[in-house]
């Protein structure tokens, strides 16, 4: 049996803006059109995954109940928009910067491709079938790790270096989501 595809999604500077370390709801701004993008990925079977690196915590620049309690009022802003996140997965881990057992080099910290396999094996997912949508290459290196087939990065002004020119960015979620798949269902 075929299993389910995903599309992962990184949080910070895809989701919402990157302000930098966000943890507060106040400084949490929706990008625009993520809610209708995520509709349209849904109504074509995809389970919305995101997976994020939150080396903040580790840091110490807030805590992992900070981090929760902001993930669930996400989640119930998606709920309110009538999008459904199958699962968010986050790495509090830095090799370098992380404060007492957060110093590790983790393979969940991406480019590492621990979140993604997790959520693969937990979700019946088939990677092949599945995407990646980043701000930056660790992104897309993750999905590259895990064996995720197409990986996009988000924004404006990323310096591609010539051997991942091919790499498509867009400016946001939902242009990838309008030029990348079935135009006939824009408007869900
Ligand atoms: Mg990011």
């Amino acid at each position: 049996m075929a299993g389910a595809k995903a599309a992962f999604l990184d949080r910070d500077g895809v989701i919402n803006r990157d302000k930098g370390y966000v943890f507060r709801k106040e400084e949490f701004e929706f990008i625009d059109g993520v809610f209708e993008a995520c509709r349209v990925l849904e109504s074509l079977d995809y389970k919305i995954i995101i997976a994020t690196n939150q080396s903040g915590i580790g840091r110490g620049y807030y805590t992992e109940d900070d981090f929760q309690a902001l993930n669930d009022w996400m989640l119930g802003v998606f709920a309110e928009n009538q999008v459904n996140i199958t699962a968010v997965y986050y790495c509090p881990y830095h090799p370098q910067f992380g404060l007492g057992r957060y110093r590790q080099d983790s393979p969940y910290r991406k480019p590492g491709p621990q979140m993604l396999l997790d959520a693969a094996a937990e979700y019946r997912l088939d990677l092949r079938a599945s995407f990646i949508v980043g701000d930056k290459l660790s992104d897309y290196e993750a999905g590259r790790a895990a064996g995720v087939s197409r990986c996009y990065l988000i924004g404006d002004g990323i310096e591609l270096p010539s051997d991942l020119a091919h790499i498509k960015v867009y400016p946001d979620l939902l242009g990838l989501v309008r030029q990348e798949f079935d135009s006939t269902v824009i408007g869900v």
